[in-house]
């Protein structure tokens, strides 16, 4: 097991910790972008009400609940559907970096979710129209680009954007694990995306430079 991981049953061993259980939902697809590029895989995630990306789900507590039941009511209320999760589900649970010293330990327990291409059609509705997070918590749902154009966007543009805790971590880990791209089309993604955060540095320094000026004149 990596550092920071432990095993389900040792996570539920910590008295005191806090439990947080997230999903990642995905299916195949034969759909192309431009008649041409291969989508291969739906991956869903979503933009949360804080601005960051990350997946759905939330606070569990397990002594009032089972972590996959208490799961499966989070994304009723994210998602709009009852979505079952089960044990075989789940993939890892770590310990999160504290958020701040006076809060008590946080315990992320990761789950992947395979479905048919419909079935995730179906929760991008729900999640749209009937679930009560909808424009509250949730800002909306969103598809993981898994390709790379020729200009180098796609997967390696989405991966510099901002997400919450480890997420970023998960879904990497995740997509090598269940083979959605290759080891060398992440590790290109990855350093491509490492040049494309520098390019928003730059973007935000020049937007706060313009608004600097903005704020002289008016
Ligand atoms: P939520 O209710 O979805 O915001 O999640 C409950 C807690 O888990 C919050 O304190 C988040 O900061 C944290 N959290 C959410 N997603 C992740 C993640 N992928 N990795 C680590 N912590 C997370
Ligand atoms: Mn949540």
């Amino acid at each position: 097991m990596a550092s920071g991981q432990l095993s389900r049953a040792e996570a539920l061993a910590c008295s005191g910790c806090r439990h947080a259980c997230h999903v990642m939902l995905y299916a195949d697809t034969k759909a192309q972008l431009f008649g041409r590029i291969p989508i291969k895989h739906i991956i869903l995630m979503q933009m949360r009400f804080d601005g960051l990306l990350g997946f759905p789900g939330g606070l569990v507590n397990p002594s009032k609940e089972t972590l996959e039941s208490g799961l499966t009511r989070e994304l009723s209320e994210e998602l709009g559907l009852a979505l079952p999760i089960s044990v075989e589900d789940h993939v890892d649970s770590c310990f999160a970096p504290a958020s701040s010293s006076s809060s008590s330990h946080l315990i992320t327990h990761f789950y992947v979710k395979k479905m048919d291409e419909e079935q995730i059609r179906e929760v991008e509705r729900a999640a749209a129209s009937t679930a009560t997070d909808h424009g509250l918590e949730v800002l909306g749902m969103i598809r993981v680009p898994l390709y790379t154009t020729k200009g180098g966007g796609g997967l390696a543009s989405f991966l510099s954007h901002s997400f919450i805790g480890s997420a970023r971590s998960q879904l990497v880990d995740a997509m090598l694990r269940f083979n959605l791209v290759t080891p060398g089309e992440l590790h290109k993604a990855l350093t491509h995306s490492l040049k494309t955060h520098a390019h928003t540095k730059q973007d935000l320094e020049a937007a706060l430079a313009l608004m600097e000026e903005r704020r002289k004149r008016f």
